[in-house]
């Protein structure tokens, strides 16, 4: 299968190191290329399979080709986000997030994830916390966890994400009413439920552009599930962040900052000047690659093959173009 380069205009594979390890991996790689409309993006993360990775590149291609939809703001409030990081590093990382205070902090284990708010706080004291589980707590584990974290930093707490994994687990926290919840990734792993089992799980909706499948269906979904959302980032280049951004710009109401500074986790953008945020904010506006980044961090040639044939098998895949349409 050849790629169909007249569709994939300029198809470019990046492969970006990252700071620090982060949701375990040291390397970002991203395909970008371009369409009638601008510069689009195509990065499923490397184990998702040609199905999974569908609905990314439906957003891609939607974003490469289609105009943007309408704007509600020009500007996107930002969360900084924190890594599991020795404890010492913290300030180092929360210094490329400037002006953010909101923060959103990965945790695990719970005396770990404690230090990393304790020192959070010391370095803004007015932070609102947000804890990012990614599923990782039982029932149990979480009432006590939760417990615990309210018990020794009070109501910094804007939300915890994901705490644990199951949608009746997240109901009973969210009736619990000790603090706000929100779901990530139950949304994309619960699309065929019905999505009152989601509104009663959860206060808050986590969506992001490439993996619900672009602007109009992370518009569809967010009417369905009706609960306040919050634009997150799959760790795009600033590519593929710009059309988070204007995803985040499209919600006429938008209560939260958007987890969308996840640049400054990355050695370097490939757009110049990078896409990171200013006074805890980042403009919506087009963006192109710098041509010397794209040369600096351009994959080996067996990447950009495997990544080729990616894109072709899912592009060539029965129904997927009719899908487009
Ligand atoms: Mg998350």
């Amino acid at each position: 299968m050849k790629l169909p380069t007249e569709i994939f205009r300029d198809f470019t594979v990046l492969r970006i190191p990252l700071r620090q390890r982060f949701r375990g991996i040291d390397y970002r790689e991203v395909a970008l290329f371009q369409g009638d409309a601008g510069w689009s993006e195509f990065s499923p993360f490397l184990e998702y399979g040609a199905e999974e990775s569908r609905t990314w590149l439906k957003a891609s291609l939607d974003a490469a080709y289609k105009p943007w939809p309408t704007q509600f703001r020009s500007e996107i409030p930002i969360n900084a986000t924190l890594p599991i990081v020795p404890v010492d590093q913290v300030s180092r990382v929360l210094s490329r997030f400037t002006g953010c205070t909101t923060v959103k902090i990965k945790v695990d284990d719970f005396e770990i994830g404690a230090g990393l708010v304790e020192e959070t706080l010391k370095i803004i004291p007015n932070a609102k916390v947000r804890l990012d589980v990614n599923g990782g707590w039982n029932l149990a584990q979480a009432r006590t966890y939760i417990g615990q974290y309210l018990e020794r930093f009070g109501e910094v707490f804007e939300y915890i994400e994901q705490p644990s994994h199951s949608l009746n687990d997240l109901r009973e926290l969210k009736r619990d009413g000790s603090v706000k919840i929100a779901v990530d990734e139950a949304i994309r792993k619960n699309l065929s439920a019905p999505m009152e089992s989601l509104r009663n799980a959860a206060d808050i909706a986590i969506l992001k552009w490439q993996p619900i499948g672009g602007f109009e269906a992370a518009h569809i979904l967010a009417d369905r599930i009706g609960l306040p959302v919050v634009i997150s980032s799959a760790l795009e280049s600033g590519i593929g962040i710009s059309h988070n951004l204007v995803l985040a710009a499209s919600f006429e109401k938008l209560d939260y900052a958007c987890g969308l500074g996840t640049i400054s986790l990355f050695e370097s953008d490939i757009c110049e000047p990078p896409v990171v945020a200013k006074n805890g904010l980042l403009e919506v506006k087009r963006v192109v690659p710098d041509p010397e980044l794209l040369k600096k961090y351009q994959a080996a040639p067996e990447r950009v093959e495997w990544w080729s044939n990616r894109v072709t098998e899912i592009f060539e895949s029965e129904g997927f173009r009719e899908e487009l349409a």
